[in-house]
Formats: C-alpha cells, structure tokens, sequence
C-alpha cells in the first residue's frame, strides 16, 4: 500500500531516536528568572529554531494547533478581529479561537488571487472598512495545494498591515518546504511576519513537536499562555532532541518530496476525468474529481482497492501528499493506480 494521506506519516529513524538517550533532560515547566525552563534540550531547540527563522526567541508545543491558537491568543482579546482565508488551516480545522465558547476572536475573510496567495488588494479594502489586530497567512497554504507566498508577496503584505498597525502571523506548518522551493532561507520568508510557526512532526520526520518564533516580548508572554492553556511539559527534551536532528538533517530531504509531487502532477497532466492541480510548487497534489461523477470518499475508496491510500480533502478534492518514506517508484505506482482509475471511468 502506497501511503499519501499525509505527511504526518513520517516515521522517525533509528539513528534519530537514539538522540533521545542521550539528550541532557530538566524540567521544561519549571522557570527561571527569564521565564526559561529547565531542558536543556528544550533550550538548545527553541535557541537553534529562532536562529533559523531568524528571530529572537522561540518556544516548542506539542502540536502546529497548540502553537498557532498560542499565538493568536497572544496577540488578540475576546472581540477582536482578526484576517483569515477561507480555507485556511486556523479557520478550517483548528477553529478553537474563533469559537463562541473558547478564543471569541472575529474572523474576517480575505480573498485569495488566482495563484491561491493572499489578494492583496483585497487585504487593504478590508483593512481600510475594519478594526484589525491580527493577519493570519498559511505559508506553505495546504487546502489551496501546498502553494508558496513568495518574498515579493510576503513583503507587499508586510508593509501593508505595518500602514494599518496589524500584527501578522504566519503558519508555516510546511515553511521548509516553502524555502527549499523558493530556493530561499527560512528566515527570509519570516523577515516579513512578526511570528511564525513551524512543524517539526510533518515532512522534517521528528514524532512530536511545533515551534512558535518571534521578538521576545512576544515570546515571553506566549509562554505564559502557554501555560494556561496547559501546554507547558516536563521533560520535553525527548521530543526536542530529535527535533534538533531533524532541523540538522532533515531539510534538504523535502526536495526530493517536492520533485516527487511536481513529478506526479506532471503524469497526470492528460487525464480525462480528474484534473490534477496545475501549479504544483511543494509536496502536496490536489486532485479535482468533480467531473469524475463519483464522491471524493467513493473516489479515495477505488484508489485504495488498487494499493493507493489518499484522502479526501475539501469537497470534490482528494489531497496526495509526498514525504520521505514515499520513493520515486511510489510516486510512479500512484501515478499508474491514478491513469487507471481514469480509464475505467
Ligand atoms: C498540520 C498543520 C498545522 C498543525 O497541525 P498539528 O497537527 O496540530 O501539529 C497547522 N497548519 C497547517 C497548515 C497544517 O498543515
């Protein structure tokens, strides 16, 4: 069985795990007197995570959700509103800050250009009509397909929010994937956000683990909400060690999940029923299925039956997604399931 569903299917390696033995552990949750706990490997991942985004300070969660509804939280008060796309990850799956009962926050929805990057000019009429405290991009954005906002694009949209005095915050789940794509630093594409937030659990192939880096005020009092959201750990080193490693090692392998997804999408280019996604920029293939006449669930059923496990991701779309673990000649065996799937239609 060929295994697209996710990139959060990574499994870590043996020479990875063994990182967990030695790390040098403390208790996370007990602070000193710069509100830093007492992993030193917790540390060394927070010290080695702000360096590469290239801000001041950082602070590991358990999970991308944790961290992103972290920050949200940090910037905004109950009633606040705050910039969201349609199919943006915070407002499609997480949603918790948004919700009546838990964050109150108003989400205002920005439109997205063609190429499924932020309409800027649409950002600035809403600017201009309300009160915002808060942008949120997605960088690299999932639903739209793994598409990358370029430094260009980053910048525009930066200098925008700055002339109306609001925060912005960039999920960058996959931001790894963004840079080798762009053939960019990371810390280039967060020049222009004041937080980001990075996975370290999806394509760089640690188990556990998400980053939240900014300036240090803003870290510092995301510490503390952290913590009342009960997201402080203890000996958190042994999710950070192979975080390191995997910040150490790791990156350069999401080419060659990019070059497998281009590769896919490529293939398929002739299909007669599905149309796959055009501008395929990362490790992420949408696949339309509307003209198939099945449901994305019937659709995702057929490929299993033939050894290709994918899933459905908004309607009529069935998300591919490529990681390391998926080879070239994965990549080519979904390629034929795809092709057959088409001509039995
Ligand atoms: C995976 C993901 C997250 C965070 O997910 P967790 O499963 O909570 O770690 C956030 N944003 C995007 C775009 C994602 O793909």
């Amino acid at each position: 069985m060929i295994d697209l569903r996710s990139d959060t299917l990574t499994m870590p390696t043996e020479e990875m795990l063994k990182t967990i033995l030695t790390a040098d552990l403390g208790d996370d949750g007990r602070l000193d007197e710069n509100e830093r706990g007492e992993d030193a490997t917790v540390n060394a991942l927070e010290d080695l995570s702000a360096s590469i985004t290239g801000k001041e300070a950082a602070v590991l969660f358990s999970s991308g959700t944790l961290a992103n509804t972290t920050a949200v939280l940090t910037y905004c008060n109950p009633g606040d509103r705050v910039l969201v796309d349609e199919i943006q990850h915070i407002y499609r799956s997480e949603k918790v800050v948004f919700d009546k009962k838990f964050g109150q926050l108003i989400p205002v929805i920005y439109k997205l250009n063609k190429r499924s990057t932020p309409d800027v000019d649409n950002l600035k009429f809403l600017m201009q009509r309300n009160n915002i405290k808060l942008l949120c991009i997605e960088n690299t954005h999932n639903f739209a397909g793994g598409i990358c906002i370029d430094l260009k694009e980053l910048k525009q949209i930066y200098s925008l929010a700055k002339e109306f005095g609001i925060h912005v915050h960039m999920d960058g789940a996959r931001l790894f994937n963004a840079a080798v794509s762009l053939d960019v630093k990371a810390k280039d594409l967060c020049r222009y956000t004041d937080s980001v937030m990075f996975c370290i659990s999806k394509g760089l192939g640690a188990p556990v683990g998400s980053l939240l880096c900014g300036n240090k005020e803003f870290i510092k009092k995301a510490r503390r909400t952290r913590k009342l959201l009960g997201g402080n750990m203890r000996q958190a080193g042994v999710i950070a060690a192979p975080g390191i490693y995997a910040l150490e090692h790791n990156i350069q392998i999401l080419k060659k999940d990019n070059e497998n997804a281009r590769f896919v999408a490529d293939s398929l280019r002739e299909l007669k029923n599905a149309e796959v996604q055009q501008n395929v920029q990362t490790n992420i293939v949408m696949l339309d299925i509307t003209k198939t006449g099945l449901t994305s669930t019937e659709y995702c059923a057929k490929a299993k039956e033939k050894g290709l496990w994918i899933r459905p991701a908004l309607e009529n779309q069935v998300r591919m997604v490529f990681y390391n673990g998926v080879s070239h000649k994965d990549a080519a065996y979904a390629v034929k399931v795809i092709k057959d799937i088409d001509a039995s239609l």
